[in-house]
């Protein structure tokens, strides 16, 4: 939710009370360069007691409710037949209108599931843009991703309000290329989680569909951030500001064949699921949940998190909720915008990304400017982002490093869990950073582990810049901030 003040302003405003916190503190400079040199310049691998601010994800830290801990209470702990599962269910069909619901531990148990019972090896899975986990299991069965985003999706800088839109030409000629047959599924991501949380509107998922339908192919409907997508829908696209979250919801689902979530960004749980109308699907799928995830009514997730994720679909489908991360993540972009850092826009569903590139230009792709400008971000606030970029791109089949489209420092929100002075800090201090920028150098790695790398990767600096950062720091601020 926005309000209004008196001087014209617009904030955005918590919609809640907080009645239980955890404490935090800001470890001094010192603490956090030594900190941050054993991490192996690597945001992953630091522990919480250094960290102020852990915007590393939104994924399983944003705060729940008051009702979802409630519910955890009744958790049904049956192996089979759990009523927990069926309470889920019941709020599936209710929030999605799906029959059909299998629960996986999270959304690449999800992932890992639709890329066993739908790959073969050569097949391609065209997507709207990837996601680290959901490449990964496609490749890991031998099928190709294709990414056919519209030109505008790179453009950091930006009012496009639908960056996430699937390009409907290159989805033509991909079909040409390779023949529908050998498309196992196309695949929208809501919101596109790399290139900055960006949405989709519903006129491209249902064109979308068209052509998926006009081949056969299925449609897989990544929903981890769902409720961000459509408060975008509703504000962004023509005809919509009337609709509620809920109806763009159902509008939404009546495209997609086959629906999966991660339950930890948007229903702010610790799970994740698959949803279908179409008893094939469910059949093709079923078999493979107790071999990979669990039995059919827990699928890998604890009980207490099913009952949990019941209650958060259904509050995520209330305004104030759905809007809860999202308006917040705008008041701390424009900040960032207001004192000149490049960042990018329009601001996402997830995080606020502050372009690398552009902050950094004097630091050359294959020395990772991201995972600088996250070692640096931390370094001067106590802040946990993280790298998206050629970091969290791994090397091709002959080695090589591969660079990324975008090299992004992402900040992400976790829902309702900080406030705005914390937002005011995390601004100012990156705007120090953007003033000293000069400072700040490139990476290289000493430890390079051969898949998704960016997880467990340590790196040291090519030339003594943190030291040199740190000096400024202490210039500025003293050394107990
Ligand atoms: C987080 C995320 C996933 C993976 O979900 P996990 O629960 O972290 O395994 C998949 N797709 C998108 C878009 C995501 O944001």
């Amino acid at each position: 939710m926005k309000i209004q003040l008196s001087d014209g302003r617009s904030i955005p405003i918590e919609m809640h009370k907080i009645r239980i916190v955890q404490s935090t503190q800001l470890p001094p400079i010192k603490r956090r360069a030594a900190a941050i040199k054993e991490a192996g310049y690597n945001t992953f691998l630091l522990r919480t007691r250094d960290v102020f601010l852990d915007m590393l994800t939104d994924s399983g830290t944003n705060a729940m409710s008051d009702n979802q801990l409630a519910a955890m209470m009744r958790a049904d702990d049956a192996y089979a037949g759990s009523e927990s599962f069926f309470r889920l269910a019941d709020a599936v069909k209710e929030v999605f209108g799906f029959d059909y619901v299998i629960p996986a531990h999270q959304g690449r148990a999800a992932e890992h599931l639709l890329a066993k019972s739908f790959i073969k090896p050569g097949d391609v899975v065209l997507m709207n843009y990837h996601f680290t986990t959901s490449k990964a299991h496609v490749e890991q069965v031998g099928g190709k991703v294709l990414e056919i985003f519209t030109d505008d999706a790179l453009i950091t800088d930006s009012d496009i309000p639908f960056k996430g839109n699937l390009d409907l030409n290159k989805f033509e000629e991909a079909i040409k290329t390779y023949g529908a047959e050998k498309i196992a599924y196309v695949r929208m991501e809501a919101t596109t989680n790399l290139i900055g949380g960006q949405p989709f509107s519903l006129d491209n998922l249902r064109k979308v569909k068209d052509m998926a339908s006009k081949h056969k192919i299925p449609l897989v409907f990544d929903g981890s951030l769902i409720s961000e997508n459509a408060y975008f829908i509703q504000s962004r696209e023509k005809g919509f500001d009337g609709r509620s979250i809920k109806e763009i919801l159902k509008d939404l689902m009546k495209y997609v064949d086959i629906f999966y979530m991660s339950g930890r960004k948007s229903a702010a749980v610790r799970g994740g699921m698959i949803a279908t109308n179409q008893k094939k699907f469910y059949d093709q799928i079923l078999p493979w949940l107790p071999v990979y995830e669990g039995f059919a009514t827990y699928g890998g997730m604890s009980t207490k998190e099913i009952e949990a994720m019941a209650v958060g679909l259904r509050e995520m489908t209330e305004q104030e909720v759905a809007s809860s991360g999202a308006d917040f993540i705008e008041y701390f972009v424009d900040r960032l915008k207001e004192k000149g850092v490049p960042v990018v826009t329009p601001a996402g569903g997830l995080a606020c990304h502050v372009d690398a590139r552009r902050f950094l230009p004097h630091i050359p792709q294959p020395e990772y400017p991201a995972g600088a400008l996250a070692a640096a971000i931390y370094l001067v606030s106590g802040i946990r982002s993280m790298e998206r970029g050629t970091i969290s791109t791994d090397r091709d089949a002959q080695g090589n490093d591969v660079m990324a489209d975008l090299e992004l420092a992402r900040l992400a929100v976790p829902r309702r869990v900080y406030t705005m002075s914390q937002l005011d800090y995390a601004a100012d201090r990156i705007a120090w950073l953007h003033n000293h920028r000069d400072l700040v150098g490139g990476l290289k790695f000493i430890e390079e582990p051969p898949v998704l790398r960016f997880f467990f990767g340590k790196l040291q600096t090519v030339s003594p810049w943190a030291e040199n950062l740190q000096k400024a720091f202490i210039k500025d601020f003293g050394e107990d901030c």
